[in-house]
């Protein structure tokens, strides 16, 4: 079985972290505690960023950074036609309203399309305030582009990271190119925990005082509330699990690669398939390894490779856009997304698949086309 879970090898020595665990419960030190300082000095410092902020989910490190950088209900948020959920969940949770626009063959927001949208807007409701570019896959956004429209319209940017942890775009760590990076300890991600957990990063002192505050309830003190916050703290256990990933990270990142590398040599031959295209100043991390093969094919494959077990996955058959839940949101239709969502797919390409395991997916897709 070639499978998409690779937790139970991940974590198949837990003694160090339970003996942390262990310490932990000695010490009462459970909310907030000192483990999750180390662990924010230790993010901040893994990515470059002056300040990392954790907090309950990569949905609410979203959702505070909008907060923080001062979006509030009805004010319009760029992002993408084809993230996951959250994404949405985050911006509408503030009440802000999700504008989209369409991606490009490497599967991020194509950068060409905001200034069209956001001039579209302005007939709209509500301005353009923010926007929330994606690193879809951990394939970086054209950054440049992004944080030029940013100073042209002043609108803030939140990076949702949360697929591309050590992601790179012209040498900057993707999250900490924007006002706010955006990231998810969740046990699918690429630097996972045990339960949900989330991470802000940031270079300025004002928002991360600010996010200190949204994610404890807006307390000062125990006995003062300067904003109304949230309930969304990083849990003191799954900041031990954290801290004892962090020191693997570049490890961790630097295999996924490789293996992408791999199934890049070796598939590129395929004329039915699809790579995205290799972009010279950017490093995606691959928190998803993803090609396209024609509409007609794709299900057919997903469901061959699934037969011969290996976890074939589409990364999304039905794009955010045009679910029930945004009926009301959205009217407006995004071709390339709609093309993608009938003709990607995923294997699995995290670290600890091996190399005979790669041959065999690599085998499997030659066998069915031919
Ligand atoms: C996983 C994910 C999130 C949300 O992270 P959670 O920790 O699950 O809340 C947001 N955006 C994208 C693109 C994601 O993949």
């Amino acid at each position: 079985m070639v499978s998409y879970n690779y937790l139970p090898k991940q974590f198949i020595n837990p003694e160090p972290i339970f003996d942390d665990i262990r310490e932990l419960i000695k010490t009462g030190d459970f909310t907030l505690g000192q483990k999750v300082t180390d662990f924010e000095v230790q993010f901040a410092s893994l990515l470059g960023a002056k300040h990392a902020i954790g907090v309950g989910s990569g949905t609410d490190a979203i959702k505070l950074s909008l907060k923080a950088c001062g979006i509030k209900a009805g004010d319009g948020v760029i992002t993408a036609a084809n993230t996951f959920v959250a994404t949405i969940g985050a911006i509408c949770e503030l009440g802000a309203r999700p504008v989209f626009v369409d991606v490009q063959a490497n599967y991020v927001m194509d950068t060409g399309l905001i200034r069209k949208a956001i001039e579209k807007e302005k007939k709209g409701p509500t301005p353009i305030k923010a926007i929330v570019p994606v690193h879809f896959t951990g394939e970086p956004v054209e950054m440049d582009e992004v944080m030029n429209v940013a100073k042209e319209y002043d609108l803030k940017i939140i990076e949702d990271a949360c697929q591309s942890i050590l992601a790179k775009y012209k040498e900057k760590t993707c999250g900490t190119i924007g006002h706010c990076g955006a990231f998810s300890l969740h046990p699918l991600k690429n630097i996972n925990v045990w339960a949900d957990g989330g991470v802000i990063v940031t270079n300025s002192d004002e928002y991360a005082k600010k996010l200190k505050l949204l994610r404890n309830h807006g307390l000062k003190n125990r006995d003062e509330v300067t904003v109304l916050g949230f309930n969304s703290r990083l849990d003191t256990i799954q900041a031990i699990v954290g801290l004892h990933l962090l020191p693997h990270a570049l490890e961790i990142t630097k295999k996924r690669q490789e293996n992408a590398k791999y199934y890049d040599k070796h598939l590129a031959a395929c004329e039915f398939i699809t790579l995205p295209p290799h972009r010279e100043h950017c490093e995606p991390v691959y928190h998803l390894y993803m090609f396209r093969v024609p509409s007609k094919w794709r299900n057919p494959l997903v469901d061959y490779l699934n037969n011969q077990s290996i976890e074939a996955k589409v990364h999304y058959p039905i794009p955010i856009y045009r679910q029930e839940a945004l009926d009301l949101i959205c009217q407006d239709h995004f071709p390339f997304t709609d093309i993608q969502a009938d003709q990607v797919v995923s294997i699995p390409v995290d670290q600890h698949v091996t190399r005979p395991e790669q041959d065999y997916v690599i085998d499997r897709i030659a066998e069915f086309f031919a």
